[in-house]
C-alpha cells in the first residue's frame, strides 16, 4: 500500500541495539508532524476502513498488538515491525511476557551520549524494557530508571505521551535530559543473571531468526532429555524453586532453563531437541571433578559444591580444607552466593575456615 506518510526507518534493525517499537512509532510520528496517540488512531482508522466489507461481525475491540503492527506497517510503509518488539516470544498459546518486561522506563545514559556524539536521534532500546537487563550491555553500566531532575520514574505505557515532545532522552514530566552527571554512573562489570540470555534472544528477533514461539517447545526440550527422572527430581528440587515448574515458555522460563543448562535461549525456542541432545552429551558422562567443570547442569553444579562443602566439614580437624572463595573457584561458579544457595552449610562452613585460619596463624606466631 502507497502512503502519504514520510518514511522513518527504525534504528539497529539486525543488531542487538534494536530500538523498540514505541521508540520507532515516536519519531515517525514527529516526522510527520503528529502525535504518538493521533499516529495510533490514524493506523487503527486506516485499517478500519481497509477491513470493511471483510469480517464487520466481530467488533474491533480487540484491537491487539498484532493488529496495531500490521496497521502501523502499512501506513508507515515499513514491513517487519515484530522486530521491534518482544512478540516474536510471546508463544502461540498466549504466553504472557507481560512480567519479565518493565513496568517502567530504563535506559543507558551512555547510549544516549553515543546517539548525540555520532549525531544520531537518541533512541529507546527494545533490550531496555526487560526486566533481566539490570546493567547496558555495551557500556556496563546500571540502567537509570528515573529522572535526574525531578527523580520521577518514566512511564512505558499509559493514555498520555509516554515520551516527551522533546525527544525520548528527555524527561516527559519535567523535559530535562535523562542523562545525569557522569560521576554517578554505576559500573558493574559482571553479567547480571539472564542479561546475556536476552542479549541473545533480542539479537534474534531483531535479525529476523526468531518470528515466533512455539507453545510446547520447553515442554519437548524437558521430554528430550534423557534420564529425565534425575532430571525431573532436580527440577522439583529446592534448589531453584521458580525455574522448573512450568513449561510454558514465558520469556522468565526459558531464560532461566537456558541458564540452568548452559544452552542457548534462541535453541530451547527454535530446536528444542538439539538443545536437549546437546544436555544429554554432557549430562550422562559426566563426573564430578573439582575444577573440571564439565557438569553443564547448574543445578548439577550446586549438587556437587553442596557434596564438597559437606566434606570438608565432615574432615578431620587437622585436615585443611579450601576457603569458600578457593571453592567457588574451584567451581568456576562465576558469581556464587553461597549464602543463599546453602544458608546453614554455609554458615557452618565458613566457621570452620575461621577457625582453620586462626589455627594457621597461631602456629605462626607461636
Ligand atoms: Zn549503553
Ligand atoms: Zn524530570
Amino acid at each position: 500500500m502507497s502512503t502519504f506518510f514520510l518514511k522513518v526507518l527504525p534504528i539497529g534493525i539486525a543488531t542487538d541495539e534494536v530500538e523498540s517499537l514505541l521508540s520507532f512509532l515516536f519519531r515517525l510520528a514527529s516526522a510527520n508532524g503528529v502525535t504518538l496517540i493521533q499516529l495510533v488512531e490514524l493506523a487503527r482508522r486506516a485499517r478500519l476502513h481497509s477491513a470493511t466489507g471483510e469480517h464487520c461481525s466481530k467488533p474491533q475491540r480487540a484491537f491487539d498488538l498484532r493488529a496495531q503492527l500490521s496497521a502501523v506497517e502499512a501506513l508507515s510503509g515499513n514491513k517487519d515491525l515484530a522486530r521491534l518488539t518482544y512478540l516474536p516470544l510471546s508463544a502461540d498459546n498466549g504466553a504472557a511476557t507481560g512480567r519479565s518486561l518493565r513496568d517502567i522506563r530504563a535506559w543507558c545514559e551512555q547510549c544516549f551520549v553515543e546517539d548525540h556524539r555520532v549525531g544520531r536521534q537518541p533512541f529507546d532500546r527494545l533490550i531496555w524494557s526487560a526486566r533481566f537487563m539490570m546493567r547496558c550491555p555495551f557500556h556496563k553500566v546500571l540502567l537509570r530508571t528515573t529522572c535526574p531532575i525531578c527523580m520521577d520514574p518514566q512511564p512505558v505505557r499509559g493514555k498520555r505521551n509516554v515520551f516527551s515532545t522533546h525527544g525520548v532522552d528527555r524527561c516527559v514530566y519535567c523535559a530535562s535530559s535523562l542523562v545525569g552527571p557522569t560521576r554517578l554512573l554505576r559500573p558493574e562489570f559482571r553479567p547480571f543473571f539472564g542479561e546475556i540470555e536476552v542479549q541473545e534472544l533480542v539479537g534474534a528477533i531483531s535479525t529476523g531468526d526468531l518470528t515466533s514461539t512455539g507453545a510446547r517447545c520447553l515442554a519437548t526440550f524437558y521430554q528430550s532429555l534423557d534420564g529425565s527422572s534425575r532430571l525431573r527430581e532436580e527440577m522439583e528440587s529446592d534448589l531453584l524453586p521458580d525455574v522448573a515448574h512450568s513449561c510454558l515458555p514465558t520469556i522468565a522460563n526459558v531464560v532461566a532453563t537456558a541458564c540452568k543448562y548452559q544452552v542457548s535461549a534462541v535453541s530451547l525456542i527454535l530446536t528444542p531437541e538439539l538443545a536437549a541432545e546437546q544436555v544429554n552429551r554432557f549430562f550422562f558422562d559426566s563426573h564430578f571433578v573439582p575444577g573440571r567443570a564439565r557438569i553443564k547442569s547448574e543445578a548439577l553444579l550446586l549438587q556437587s559444591i553442596r557434596t564438597t562443602l559437606e566434606a570438608g566439614m565432615h574432615s578431620p580437624p587437622e585436615h585443611p580444607i579450601p576457603t569458600l572463595a578457593q571453592v567457588g573457584a574451584l567451581f568456576a561458579m562465576r558469581n556464587l552466593n553461597f549464602v543463599s544457595s546453602f544458608p546453614v552449610l554455609a554458615e557452618k562452613y565458613l566457621e570452620r575456615t575461621r577457625w582453620q585460619a586462626a589455627r594457621v596463624l597461631d602456629c605462626g606466631l607461636g
